[in-house]
């Protein structure tokens, strides 16, 4: 047994999955709500019996490989590596040999690791790295979370950091294009050290290995205040979250997650004893955050600054999460402070601000009130104007009521009025979360499967029909995509009494097996439970349609050559053609 057989054996497909997504047992199969694409009713299929975990909303999923490849962003070399981890299964080398000695990408977590323990070593070892440990303590860091967070100190030096690591044997271009080094012309020869006497939080990918850095001035006048690594293969601003990979048990244990703006913030408040909190890092909150963070948890805390630009963020977090069904609310930090200088004041009093965090529309109608006061009309107006949006997005009527009636009582108006004010006012053709491309997500196109897929799907399904059908269904309905699979599942029945079409598929080669097994587990939900006689009936018909397809296509080829040939004037050959054809007609394609 392979190595790859051997972990699909030992990791059952629905256990793998039920740590992500929460799935219910319909039938034979489970479902939940993907963990890919924004939905309200499951449509995440998970097939133990055909060891698949699929979604026919937005086509993603697969074995347990493909699964883990999409759910935490790793190549299949990594998917199988992480896998192999969890069941204690050991890797025959055979695996590897097929990719390159090491790859870009290898030696891109590589010479990260590598300047990860240098700035490590910096902080901690040199004589100015005791200034910055001094500086952490006094805003409360303990030197635990400063070691968990691999925190470092970049020496003030254009060369300190690329000549280390050069000597470790990494080439100038390396370190160019993993961010590190600068260049000086546009030649690779002449290259200086990026990060400069600077506090260095490195970036963690969700398996937590060094992905990048944020390095924070120590100096009044050094610019920028916060400097990142540029994207890389390894780095992507728009999809890494920092403190993912410390937060995830915490988050899947209690379903939510704090929203942090900077690195201080992150680890004050994780060291506080809120373990469920990640920063955005070097970009504002984007779709992909909130989907990554989605099958770990439906509730996120938002903890920004009180300042206007805090604010801002808050509300257009709120508004790209309402696509994903997040219960949303806000931590208003007391004392205008950000969330590192709280914990810092109160260590005790983090985890009680984040859990009693009230709802988005609470927190914005309570701010509301206060930015406008409750005098006068035009003030009245304003608030319910600028309320109203939100409004729109409540759920429950419940809810809808109840703000009706506190606008109501706190603005000294009659209920009435207000519904009245609310008919009136059109929502402002500029939604916000459209401006940020924070709709898209819900427009997930279901693929269609065509007449051969789902016949193909059929003969996996109930291979005692297709051996029955055999005769009628030849190579040539197939396209080139798909004749292997027809091929190989052909061969491997080949007239055997095969009870179970699993079994087939079982057989055929690994990169086969998944989308057979995806056409199988589609034509299972497609029609359900039926009886061997609609099968048949459905097989003929989609065999026919296939035939009239196919038929149609030859037809054209075989007009199209004889338009040719009397352009050509070659009557002998446009005669035979049009023998060809009413042959075609009157016999089919067979
Ligand atoms: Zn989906």
């Amino acid at each position: 047994m392979s190595s790859v057989e051997e972990i699909k054996d030992k990791l059952p497909i629905e256990e793998l999955v039920g740590q992500y997504v929460q799935l219910k047992k319909i039938g034979r199969s489970l479902k939940g709500l993907c963990p890919f694409h924004s939905e309200k009713t499951p449509s995440f299929i998970v097939s133990p019996e055909r060891g698949i975990a699929y979604c026919f909303g937005c086509n993603k999923g697969g074995d347990v490989f493909t699964f883990m490849q999409e759910m935490e962003g790793v190549d299949f070399n990594d998917a199988l590596k992480i896998l192999a981890e969890r069941t204690g299964v050991k890797l025959d080398n055979r695996h590897f040999e097929k990719a390159a000695p090491k790859d870009q990408k290898e030696l891109m977590i590589e010479v990260h690791e590598k300047v990860a323990r240098f700035f490590e070593s910096r902080l901690w070892e040199s004589p100015e790295g005791v200034k910055v440990l001094e500086y952490l303590r006094n805003r409360g860091l303990t030197d635990e979370s400063i070691r968990l967070f691999r925190v470092g100190f970049s020496p003030d030096s254009y060369d300190a950091t690329n000549n280390y690591l050069q000597k470790e044997g990494f080439s100038k271009k390396m370190l160019v294009s993993a961010g590190l080094a600068m260049t000086r012309e546009t030649t690779v020869e002449n290259i200086y050290d990026r990060f400069r006497g600077r506090l260095m939080f490195p970036i963690f990918d969700s398996l937590g290995r060094v992905v990048g850095f944020g390095g924070r001035a120590l100096k009044k006048d050094q610019e920028p205040k916060y400097l990142n690594s540029p994207e890389t293969t390894i780095y992507h601003k728009s999809n890494i979250l920092y403190g993912f990979s410390h937060a995830k048990l915490e988050m899947k244990k209690t379903g939510r997650v704090v929203l942090v703006e900077g690195y201080m913030d992150l680890i004050a408040t994780y060291q506080a004893g809120v373990k469920a909190v990640v920063a955005s890092s070097g970009t504002a909150l984007t779709v992909k955050h909130l989907r990554i963070l989605k099958p770990f948890v439906n509730t996120l805390v938002l903890a920004f600054d009180t300042d206007l630009a805090g604010q801002e963020a808050a509300k257009r977090a709120y508004d790209l999460a309402g696509d994903f069904d997040y219960s949303i609310k806000v931590a208003a930090v007391p004392e205008g402070k950000d969330p590192a200088d709280y914990a810092k004041n109160h260590p005790d009093g983090v985890i009680s601000l984040f859990e009693a965090a009230p709802d988005y529309s609470e927190y914005f109608y309570g701010r509301l009130l206060q930015v406008y006061g409750t005098d006068g009309f035009a003030a009245k107006k304003k608030i319910i104007s600028e309320f109203l949006p939100l409004f729109r997005q409540l759920r429950s009527g419940i809810e809808k009521d109840e703000f009706i009636r506190r606008l109501a009582n706190d603005l000294n108006l009659k209920e009435s009025q207000i519904y009245d004010e609310i008919k009136n006012m059109k929502l402002p053709a500029y939604h916000p979360a459209r401006a940020y491309g924070g709709l898209d997500i819900g427009s997930v196109k279901a693929k269609k499967y065509s007449a051969e897929e789902l016949l193909l799907g059929l003969m996996i399904n109930f291979p005692r029909m297709a051996g029955i059908l055999r005769e009628q269904v030849p190579e040539s309905l197939f396209s080139e995509r798909l004749k292997p699979i027809y091929k190989e599942w052909s061969d491997k029945y080949n007239g055997q009494r095969v009870e179970d079409g699993f079994d087939v598929l079982s057989r055929l080669p690994d990169a086969l097996q998944e989308a057979a097994k995806v056409l199988s587990l589609y034509v299972n939900e497609e029609y359900g439970e039926i009886s061997e006689e609609a099968v048949e009936k459905e097989m003929r018909s989609l065999v026919a349609n296939l035939n009239r397809n196919l038929l149609d296509v030859r037809t054209a080829e075989i007009s199209k050559k004889i338009q040719q040939a009397e352009r050509d004037g070659q009557r002998d050959l446009c005669l035979s053609l049009m023998q060809e054809l009413s042959n075609l007609r009157s016999y089919g394609t067979n």
